[in-house]
């Protein structure tokens, strides 16, 4: 009985890892051809200065509308645009893309200090060459490097190697900002963080989320502790994924440097950004 039970189990769960490879293989095919029938788009979620209220700039995040998939999210597409290796591609359009909106947003917003911040892979990190990649974008549009902002995710600084601190070196040298995203999901040592020329930490959302509700045994929270330490090294904070009063009163009242969230912004077009900069949003 045990025996059938555990084979019935065993054809779910293959039929469970066929299904996932099929779909893997799906999206892979579809996406080798989104670049040419330009399939993608970029949305721009604005974040917001504490300090003064203002919206300081925005996060570029892919859309991508596949001819025969229909919308597929990033957190789908990605993962298979790194396994497969199509992300290096697909990054140098978005930061091309990217770039391009935040000149166009200059052109109209003199002197301001609007930055764009523009999500790499890490894989893409550790490829010989992305600073410079970097470098030819900003330099060719003229743009203020340190209004661009390289966002990679915290489990990046896991495997620190040779090429990845020469990129983040680079990107340093340069004046164009490293963020590390999804702070506080990753195990990013202090010793780590120390080599590592970051400018700014983006506490994950799922800290924010944790905000006001009781956390165990009256310890401070996550949200607390990584702004305490931040500051303490002279980092600035963005907390993403922000949805409430609660979570916006707790974050200023800790000296939160930016709010990105739905509550403030939803991602939206970069028709919408333009409209909303320019006060008719
Ligand atoms: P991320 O960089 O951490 O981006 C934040 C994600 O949280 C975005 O999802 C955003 O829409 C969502 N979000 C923002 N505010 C809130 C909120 O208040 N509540 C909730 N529940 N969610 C919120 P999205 O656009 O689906 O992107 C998912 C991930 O895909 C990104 O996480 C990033 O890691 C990756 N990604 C997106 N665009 C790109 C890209 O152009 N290149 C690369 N390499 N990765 C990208
Ligand atoms: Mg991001
Ligand atoms: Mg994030
Ligand atoms: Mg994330």
């Amino acid at each position: 009985q045990a025996k059938l039970k555990g084979g019935a189990q065993y054809q779910v769960f293959s039929q469970q890892i066929a299904e996932y490879l099929l779909e893997k293989e799906v999206i892979e095919r579809a996406l080798t051809t989104a670049l040419e029938q330009d399939e993608f788009e970029l949305f721009f979620q604005p974040y917001v200065c504490s300090k003064t209220g203002l919206i300081a700039g925005a996060e570029a995040l892919l859309r991508w509308q596949s001819d025969s998939l229909g919308r597929v999210g990033p957190d789908k597409f990605i993962p298979v645009a790194e396994q497969s290796g199509l992300i290096y591609a697909i990054d140098r359009w978005v930061i091309e893309h990217a770039c391009r909106s935040l000149a166009e947003i200059l052109k109209t917003q003199q002197n301001s200090t609007f930055s764009m911040s523009v999500n790499v892979s890490n894989t893409h990190l550790q490829q010989p060459g992305l600073a410079d990649f970097i470098s030819g974008v900003v330099s060719a549009m003229a743009l203020p490097p340190k209004q661009v902002e390289i966002e990679i995710t915290e489990t990046a600084t896991a495997d620190l190697d040779d090429r990845f601190l020469a990129n983040a070196n680079a990107l340093k040298k340069l004046g164009v900002g490293l963020v590390l995203d999804d702070f506080g999901t990753g195990y990013t040592s202090l010793a780590h963080l120390g080599q590592l020329p970051v400018t700014k930490l983006k506490l994950d959302r799922t800290h924010t989320a944790e905000i006001g509700l009781k956390q165990p045994a009256d310890t401070p929270g996550v949200a607390k502790i990584v702004l305490e330490f931040a500051h303490a090294y002279n980092l600035s904070v963005t907390a993403e994924g922000v949805e409430n009063q609660q979570q916006l009163d707790f974050l200023n009242s800790e000296k939160c440097d930016f709010i990105q969230g739905y509550y403030l912004y939803k991602p939206m077009s970069f028709k919408q950004l333009l409209e909303l900069l320019s006060g008719k949003g």
